[in-house]
């Protein structure tokens, strides 16, 4: 069944990208949802500023925002709640609002099957570049020692690499250059539909990872080209995926 899914996926991938072949070299991995069961904190993390500044949200919201830049969030509940843009001075301070707010929560842990997911992909020769939105220095600061290997020195795209953030093309852009691969040779893991769309719109072969509430539907919505119902699932499949994706097509 698996192996049939996987055949099936690649097949549409190839269809719609008119690539040759795939033939995946790099893996660009997302951060929080993906590597870390962090989205619950996040989503709480926003929704104490938010209600601190006296305007409205609900937790809910922001795992549909989740790929965006803190920035980027504030301006919109901005434009939202206050009907205008944020200065940048808000952006800042409240983006530190929130951060000492995450930082207050029970520390996220890592999500389950990612360290060995991380470690197949090493196995194969993959190379891997982390791609995140995410400014939370108190992860990205974990990341070597919670992975550790996995990836190498500065191969990584965070939110003070790009302009513009997902759901635009551009950080996955840059996370294949950074890897030195193509589009048909790249894999995108992703856990939210911004994200999705994000490594989707680049031309790489995105895998979404349903970690959180966010329904299967929005990820196929959103342009995934395989999914996976959890990191385990995902892990378990990798190998298989590697494998059959060496064949050419035919
Ligand atoms: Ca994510």
């Amino acid at each position: 069944m698996t192996a049939e899914y996987i055949t099936q996926a690649i097949g549409r991938y190839l269809a719609r990208t008119g690539a040759e072949a795939f033939t995946p070299a790099a893996a660009l991995i997302d951060m929080d949802g993906t590597l870390y069961d962090s989205m619950r904190n996040h989503a709480r993390a926003w929704h104490m500023m938010v209600t601190g500044q006296g305007m409205h949200c609900t937790e809910e919201e922001f795992f549909l925002v989740e790929g965006m830049t803190g920035g980027e969030t504030i301006n919109n509940i901005m434009l939202r709640e206050r009907g205008r843009q944020a200065t940048e001075q808000e952006r800042r301070d409240l983006y530190a609002i929130k951060s000492a707010n995450f930082n207050s929560l029970p520390r996220p842990e890592a999500m389950p099957g990612a360290a060995r997911m991380l470690r197949i992909l090493a196995d194969a020769g993959m190379k891997r570049v982390l791609v995140t939105g995410s400014g939370q220095s108190s992860l990205l600061n974990r990341l070597d020692t919670d992975f550790p290997g996995a990836f190498g020195e500065g191969m990584r795209i965070t939110s003070a690499d790009v302009t513009r953030c997902k759901p635009h093309p551009e950080p996955y852009l840059r996370g294949m250059a950074m890897a030195g691969t193509a589009p048909a040779s790249t894999i995108v893991i992703e856990n939210a539909p911004l994200g999705v769309k994000s490594g989707h719109d680049a031309g790489a072969f995105t895998v979404a990872v349903t970690t959180g509430p966010i329904p299967r539907s929005e990820m196929e919505k959103a342009g995934a080209d395989i999914i996976f119902p959890s990191m385990e699932a995902f892990a378990d499949a990798l190998p298989l995926l590697l494998k059959q994706s060496a064949a050419p097509r035919r």
